[in-house]
C-alpha cells in the first residue's frame, strides 16, 4: 500500500498518525485522543497495542492483527 494515494478506505478524522520519533520505524496512532497503537512507516495498517473499547493492553500476539485479544474489538471497525 506504500506510495499508493488511492484508497477505498474512509477513515474517521478522529484517527491521528503522529510524526515518527527520531530513529523510530513506526508512527504512534491516536484515536479520539487516545493512543491505540502504531503503524509501520510504509503502511497505514494499525497495530493495536491498547484497546480503544475495553482499554486493556493488547496481548502481544494479537497486536499485529489489530484485534483485541480480550474483547475482540478490531481496528477495522474504525473504517466503518
Ligand atoms: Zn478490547
Amino acid at each position: 500500500m506504500a506510495g499508493n494515494e488511492t484508497t477505498t478506505k474512509t477513515r474517521p478524522i478522529d484517527i491521528i498518525w503522529l510524526d515518527p520519533l527520531p530513529n523510530h520505524d513506526h508512527r504512534i496512532v491516536l484515536f479520539k485522543g487516545k493512543t491505540i497503537g502504531f503503524s509501520p512507516l510504509d503502511s497505514d495498517e494499525i497495530r493495536l497495542t491498547s484497546c480503544y473499547k475495553c482499554k486493556k493492553e493488547n496481548y502481544a500476539l494479537a497486536v499485529m492483527d489489530g484485534v483485541c485479544a480480550w474483547c475482540g474489538w478490531s481496528v477495522e471497525e474504525l473504517d466503518q
